[in-house]
C-alpha cells in the first residue's frame, strides 16, 4: 500500500481530579506511539473539559463544549481522516449518541478506531458492542463518582473545613483559604465605608479606576460588590445547600455579628431606592396656567421641542417652552435662596421638628464617629469596638435623617440644608453654578473681577463673585442645583406661586415679564 494512513489523535483533558494521571501529555504520548509503530500519519485534536458548558440545542443539561471533537468529526464527514487513535474509547466520547455518529461515520467512510487498550472494528457487531458497552461502564463510573464527591463535599462543608463552591471568593487563596493580605485590608475597609455610607457605586469606580480586579479577572459592578459583602464566608461560615451549617476553620475577615448588619444595611439600602413617582422636569405640576389655575405638565411634540402645556389643550390655554421658562424660574428661586433667612425658612417651613437640633446633633455624631478612627489607631479601641461602635452610630445617623426626612415632607429646604455641616458632599463650582451666580452678582463687582481674571489665570470661585451672599445661602444654592428635578419641583411648589399667562397670538420669543414666581406666605 502506498497511501500512509491518516490518523487523528484525539486528545482530552477530563475535569476529573481523580483523573489527573491521565493528563494530556501521557495520552499524546502513548498514542504516538501507536501511531509510529502502525507507520500511520497523525493530526492531534485536542478538548479541554475544563472549558465552559454550553446548552445542546434540544436539551436542558449543558455539555462542556468539544471545539477539537466537533473538527474532527467534520475531517471525518469530508474525507480527510481514515483513523481515529485516542487513549481509551472514554476519552472519545462521553455520550452514546457520540458514539453513535462514529459508528454511523465508520460505517460510510471505513474509518477505523484505535485504542491502546485494542482496537474495535465498529464494522461488526461485536466491535460496535464492546465500543457501547465500554461507554456505558465509563459513563456510571462517572456518575458513581459524582455522587461520591458530593456526598463528600457535604462532609467536608460539615466539618468547616476550606472548600468554597464556584468561583475564588476575593480576599482569599482558593485552595489553602488563607486571607490574601492586600485584597482582605481592601475589603474590610469597603465594608466598614459601606456601613458609613459609601456608595457601592463610589467604590467600584475608585477600585476600577485603580486597576483592582474581582477574582475573576472582571471589573467590579455594584451587583457583584454587594454579593461579595453578603458573602458568609468572610464571616467565617459554612454555607451548604443555601444553609449556614457550621463555624468554618479559616480566618474570617469579620465578625458574624458584622456580617447581619452588612445584610440588614444592604437590603434597607436596596428597599429605600425604590420610589414610586419621580418627577422628571421640575415644573411639571408645578406651574400653573394663567387662565384657568390648572397645572401644567411636560409635553414633548418632538425631541427638540418640550414645552410645559396646560392639560385643558386649546386657544386661550397656557403652553410654553420649557428651556427659557425652567432657566427664569430657576433665577428666581436662586435670588430667593440667596436672601432667604436659612434657619429661619427652615423653621418656618418646619413647624413641628426642629430641625436645628437634630442637625447639630448629626454633626457631633459624625465627629464622634471621625474620633473612633483615632482611638483605632492609638489602640484605646480595637478592631471589632470600633466596628461595633461605628455601627450604632451609623443606626443613630440613620435615625436622625429619617426624622429630618419626615420634616422635609413638610419643608423641602430641610432636605437641601439636611447635610449643611457636610461641606465634603457638596458639588464643584461648574460652569453651570458659576453662571447662576454671576447673574445674581453685582455688575460692577462682575466687571472688576473679570478684569483681575484676565491677570490670573485659576478659575473664579462662586464665593469670590458673590461676596455678598452668606456661606449657608450659598450652599443652599448649590445644593438646589445638585438636586434632582423631583426635589427641585419640590421645593419651588413649597416657596412659590409659578403662573404662566398667555402670550400674544403670534409671538414665539419667550417674554419673562409673562411669568409671575411670587413667594408664597
Ligand atoms: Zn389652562
Amino acid at each position: 500500500m502506498t497511501n500512509t494512513l491518516r490518523a487523528a489523535v484525539y486528545l482530552r483533558q477530563s475535569k476529573d481530579a481523580e483523573d489527573n494521571r491521565l493528563g494530556v501529555d501521557r495520552q499524546r504520548e502513548d498514542c504516538l506511539e501507536l501511531c509510529a509503530k502502525r507507520g500511520w500519519s497523525v493530526v492531534e485534536y485536542v478538548d479541554n473539559d475544563l472549558s465552559a458548558s454550553v446548552s445542546m440545542p434540544g436539551s436542558r443539561r449543558k455539555y462542556k463544549a468539544r471545539p477539537g471533537f466537533e473538527r474532527l468529526m467534520a475531517d471525518v464527514r469530508d474525507g480527510k481522516v481514515d483513523a481515529i487513535v485516542s487513549w481509551d474509547a472514554d476519552r472519545l466520547y462521553r455520550h452514546p449518541r457520540e458514539l453513535e455518529d462514529i459508528i454511523d461515520m465508520a460505517n460510510q467512510k471505513q474509518l477505523a478506531l484505535a485504542t491502546i487498550g485494542g482496537d474495535f472494528d465498529l464494522g461488526t457487531p461485536t466491535g460496535r458492542g464492546t465500543a457501547r458497552m465500554k461507554g456505558v461502564f465509563a459513563r456510571m463510573e462517572m456518575e458513581q463518582k459524582s455522587a461520591r464527591q458530593k456526598r463528600a463535599n457535604k462532609q467536608l462543608r460539615e466539618s468547616g473545613r476550606w472548600n468554597p463552591a464556584g468561583s475564588r471568593p476575593y480576599a482569599y487563596d482558593s485552595k489553602t483559604g488563607v486571607p490574601i493580605e492586600f485584597e482582605a485590608k481592601l475589603l474590610k475597609k469597603a465594608a466598614t465605608d459601606v456601613l458609613n455610607g459609601k456608595s457601592l457605586r463610589g467604590l467600584c469606580l475608585e477600585w476600577n479606576d485603580s486597576g483592582i480586579l474581582t477574582s475573576t479577572g472582571a471589573q467590579w459592578t455594584n451587583l457583584v460588590l454587594r454579593r461579595s459583602l453578603l458573602n458568609p464566608v468572610y464571616a467565617g461560615l459554612v454555607v451548604h445547600e443555601g444553609e449556614v451549617v457550621a463555624q468554618g476553620k479559616w480566618e474570617p475577615l469579620w465578625s458574624v455579628k458584622q456580617h447581619e448588619g452588612l445584610k440588614a444595611f444592604l437590603s434597607q439600602r436596596a428597599s429605600r431606592s425604590k420610589v414610586a413617582f419621580i418627577r422628571q422636569h421640575m415644573l411639571s405640576g408645578v406651574a400653573k396656567c394663567g387662565e384657568c389655575g390648572g397645572r401644567l405638565y411636560l409635553v414633548r411634540p418632538n425631541p427638540s421641542r418640550s414645552a410645559y402645556s396646560c392639560r385643558t389643550r386649546g386657544s386661550g390655554h397656557v403652553a410654553r417652552k420649557a428651556a427659557p421658562l425652567e432657566e427664569h424660574v430657576t433665577l428666581e428661586v436662586l435670588r430667593y435662596l440667596s436672601e432667604c433667612d436659612v434657619a429661619t425658612g427652615l423653621r418656618e417651613s418646619t413647624p413641628e421638628v426642629d430641625t436645628d437640633a437634630l442637625r447639630a446633633q448629626r454633626a457631633s455624631l459624625k465627629a464622634k464617629k471621625g474620633e473612633l478612627a483615632t482611638l483605632l489607631r492609638t489602640g484605646i479601641l480595637d478592631a471589632d469596638d470600633v466596628t461595633r461602635e461605628s455601627q450604632i452610630i451609623t443606626k443613630d445617623i440613620a435615625a436622625i435623617d429619617a426624622q429630618l426626612d419626615q420634616a422635609t415632607k413638610a419643608g423641602p429646604l430641610a432636605a437641601l440644608m439636611a447635610d449643611a455641616d457636610d461641606t465634603e458632599g457638596l458639588p464643584a463650582d461648574d460652569d453651570q453654578l458659576l453662571a447662576y451666580v454671576s447673574a445674581l452678582a453685582d455688575p460692577e463687582h462682575l466687571a472688576q473681577l473679570q478684569e483681575q481674571l484676565a491677570e490670573q489665570d485659576h478659575p473664579l470661585t462662586a464665593e469670590q463673585i458673590v461676596p455678598h451672599i452668606s456661606l449657608d445661602n450659598l450652599n443652599l444654592i448649590r445644593r438646589w442645583l445638585a438636586a434632582s428635578a423631583d426635589i427641585q419641583g419640590k421645593v419651588i411648589d413649597q416657596l412659590f406661586d409659578v403662573t404662566v399667562q398667555k402670550s400674544t397670538p403670534g409671538v414665539r420669543t419667550f417674554d419673562p415679564a409673562l411669568v409671575s414666581v411670587v413667594p408664597k406666605k
